[in-house]
């Protein structure tokens, strides 16, 4: 039936083309208004691509035409992220790489280069989550998270925005978080992480200005991906509370009492690409339903220490590491 729309092409048609045709057939002012996809012609990088986030946000600008390099240090869950676009006839590689190692930033751009051609879309999204009561937060642990969250942003963004400069257009974003605008319990490595990547953004569109090429920054809330997961078990773990229990009261401290979900942070992501967006600079979208916190909570209330004495030890880590 697909081929038969397209009798001379003797050939499967590609989803873009059936889109494309629904488009056409679609348009109410005119029989052959065609929505042109903003992105065509365009390379995009994502980090941490292969789950999640990074996943939803490398679909996302596939769906607006944009060749995507999807980059992690797990092969298999890029593989088959990049297969699955691929299957929808939307261009996408995979490419491993853990982003707080120079080498394997500098190879893995040289690959996304030669495979996109040019690169004009990096989204910095690879992250780890990780958290103790300040005094037991380890320096192997701060290290660490820091190394993930901030430096591996540094390391990317510098590998490819000097041919962003060149081409005079590019569009750099930043997936940080609400612990990157607000302090909480138990979460000070990543909310430090967090925050350096704000800064990061903040001068690096000082330099940025009337470049051609944006950088800025969504901040989400609780997220409903595999990180939220594991810190939820982790939590239930260290507090012998039920996983179920956890879930519902992190829900309760979302406006909305629900979890963001991966599609609306790809969303907030999305804002910052259009031309359009030219004057959008070195800015925060924050991602949280309303993000205003309700007058019976206290600052800094999470939902592993609801009920816990103040000094509980370890009592976990705030999922994602403090959206809270
Ligand atoms: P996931 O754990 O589901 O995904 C994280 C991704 O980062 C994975 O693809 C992981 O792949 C990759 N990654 C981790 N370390 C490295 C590394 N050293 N080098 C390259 N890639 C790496 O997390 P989310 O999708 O939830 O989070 C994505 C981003 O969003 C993170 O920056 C997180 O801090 C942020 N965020 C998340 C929120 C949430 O509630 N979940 C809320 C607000 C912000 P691999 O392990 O294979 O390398």
């Amino acid at each position: 039936m697909l081929a038969g729309l397209y009798p001379r092409a003797g050939r499967l048609v590609k989803y873009d083309e059936v889109e494309h045709l629904g488009e056409r057939l679609n348009a109410k002012t005119s029989r052959f208004a065609v929505r042109r996809r903003t992105l065509a012609g365009k390379g995009a990088v994502v980090t941490g691509g292969g789950r999640g986030i990074g996943a939803a946000v490398a679909e996302a600008l596939a769906a607006e035409g944009a060749a995507v390099v999807l980059t992690a240090r797990t092969g298999k869950e890029i593989e088959w992220v990049a297969e699955g676009l691929e299957l929808e006839g939307r261009p996408a590689h995979a490419v491993v790489c853990d982003v707080t190692d120079p080498e394997s930033v500098s190879a893995m751009a040289l690959r996304a280069q030669e495979l996109l051609g040019g690169v004009d879309i990096l989204v910095n999204n690879a992250g780890i989550a990780e958290s103790a009561p300040f005094l037991k937060v380890s320096l192997e642990q701060w290290e660490s998270v820091i190394r993930v969250n901030a430096t591996g942003a540094l390391l990317v963004t510098q590998a490819f925005l000097p041919e962003m400069l060149a081409r005079q257009w590019g569009r750099i974003v930043n997936v940080a978080s609400v612990a990157g605008l607000e302090g909480a319990r138990y979460v000070t490595a990543y909310t430090a992480s967090k925050h350096a990547l704000l800064g990061m953004a903040r001068c690096l569109a000082r330099e940025l200005a009337g470049t051609g090429v944006t950088v800025n920054s969504v901040c989400p809330g609780y997220v409903d991906t595999l990180m939220t997961g594991k810190n939820i078990e982790w939590i239930a773990l260290k507090t012998n509370r039920d996983v179920e229990e956890i879930r519902a009261t992190i829900k309760t401290l979302q406006p909305g009492d629900r979890l963001i979900t991966t599609d609306e942070v790809a969303h907030a992501v999305m804002t910052f690409m259009p031309d359009a967006a030219a004057s959008l600079q070195g800015g925060e979208l924050v991602v949280w339903g309303g993000g205003v916190r309700r007058p019976e909570e206290k600052p800094g209330d999470s939902p592993e220490t609801e009920g816990e004495p103040e000094d509980a030890p370890d009592a976990g880590r705030a999922p994602e590491g403090g959206a809270d």
